[in-house]
């Protein structure tokens, strides 16, 4: 068995050591006689699975106590659907900044029974940069501001969090969070699916500011209510308890290597890596985001003749680096490299695209 670096956007990576682990517990989870994806989880075993979870995300992230966490099936989309049925009212404005395509999904999402005010939009630049704060058109009454910290496909990262004066800030972290310490408090809601940073797809975290969980919202199902999912433990309807699982084992061990202020440097040093071999290049390769405002997570870059991505990408391979096809919005390349890409597999990145620009000059 060869495991390749992989520079998937999501799902994504996971640790070596996490991966294990599940393995060595799949067929049986401690002495429970069977795996803990096999038991109920309403019993205690996965009842201590799931209250450990919240525990360990808790301390990682430094959640105050008046954040509430919940545990969500249906992806990053289903939350970009439910935050105006939570809390919006009927009719209410909501204000998106679009500051990629995801932003742009967020929006998408939300219209049902709001009205959506885009306060700013990168899409007139190509989601190059970031509109600048004093240039958002913000609603006085918005139920709340939509913001995506981090673009997955274009590569364009909030580096600070904008004020929003008493118009709660709202933000998908899909895949950023925990990739830096983070000041909870700004917000009112922090979402994100779980496949970058947290672990595997098919679950997502909420969290939110315990108050605006009292708003009244939209006529909708219990199910899709935040505020009896939380009274629920996130158990109105059976969990999915495997990835719930999955995402207790990936955020231990973020907390065993350091927590989110090593993940920060090391972090800084992966992406320094790869924008360092693109913008040295000559315009071999080439990254079009506004300097300030690059992901560290999500690199996309392009080559100078698109006739060599094939070439490229087969050799990447071969090399043992998979995942670095841009997404089908963008073109290009695309490495992601979230908290569980160690320094090694960037580095070998680096080296194959400085031997590639040499071999084909
Ligand atoms: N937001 C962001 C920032 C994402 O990167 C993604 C998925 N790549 C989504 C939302 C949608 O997530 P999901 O597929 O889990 O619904």
């Amino acid at each position: 068995m060869s495991r390749a670096f992989n520079f998937s956007a999501g799902p994504a990576t996971l640790p070596e050591s996490v991966l294990r682990q599940a393995q060595a517990q799949m067929l049986e989870f401690g002495d429970a006689g069977a795996s803990i994806v096999e038991l109920s989880h309403r019993g205690p075993e996965f009842i201590g699975v799931a209250q450990q979870t919240e525990a360990d995300l808790r301390s990682l992230l430094s959640i105050p106590d008046d954040y509430a966490v919940l545990f969500t099936a249906g992806g990053a989309t289903t939350t970009q659907a439910l935050l105006p049925l939570n809390f919006a009212n009927p009719g209410q404005t909501v204000d998106y900044v679009v500051t990629g395509h995801w932003g742009k999904t967020a929006l998408k999402q939300a219209r049902a029974g709001v009205v959506v005010n885009i306060a700013a939009s990168g899409e007139a630049d190509g989601y190059r940069a970031i509109p600048a704060r004093g240039g958002w058109s913000l609603s006085k009454d918005a139920a709340y501001v939509h913001i995506t910290a981090n673009e997955t496909i274009h590569g364009v990262e909030f580096r600070d969090i904008p004020e929003t004066g008493d118009v709660p800030l709202f933000a998908d972290f899909s895949s950023s969070i925990a990739s830096e310490p983070l000041d909870i408090s700004k917000f009112g809601v922090i979402y994100a699916g779980a496949q970058k940073n947290l672990g595997p797809v098919g679950i997502g975290v909420v969290i939110v500011r315990r108050d605006l969980l009292a708003r009244e919202g939209q006529p909708r199902a219990d199910i899709f209510d935040y505020r009896k999912q939380l009274e629920a433990e996130s158990m109105l309807n059976t969990p999915p308890s495997w990835n719930w699982y999955m995402l207790g084992l990936t955020v231990k061990w973020m907390l065993d290597e350091g927590g989110v202020t090593e993940f920060a440097i090391r972090n800084a040093r992966k992406a320094a890596a790869l924008y360092d071999v693109i913008d040295n290049s000559g315009g071999y390769f080439r990254n079009e985001v506004t300097a300030e405002v690059r992901s560290r997570m999500n690199v996309p870059f392009f080559l100078h003749d698109e006739a060599l991505d094939k070439e490229f990408l087969a050799g990447a391979k071969a090399a043992g680096l998979i995942g670095l096809k841009g997404h089908r919005a963008l073109g290009g390349m695309r490495a992601s490299i979230y908290n569980a890409m160690p320094e090694a597999g960037v580095q070998a990145l680096a080296d194959f695209m400085r031997a590639f620009q040499s071999g084909h000059g």
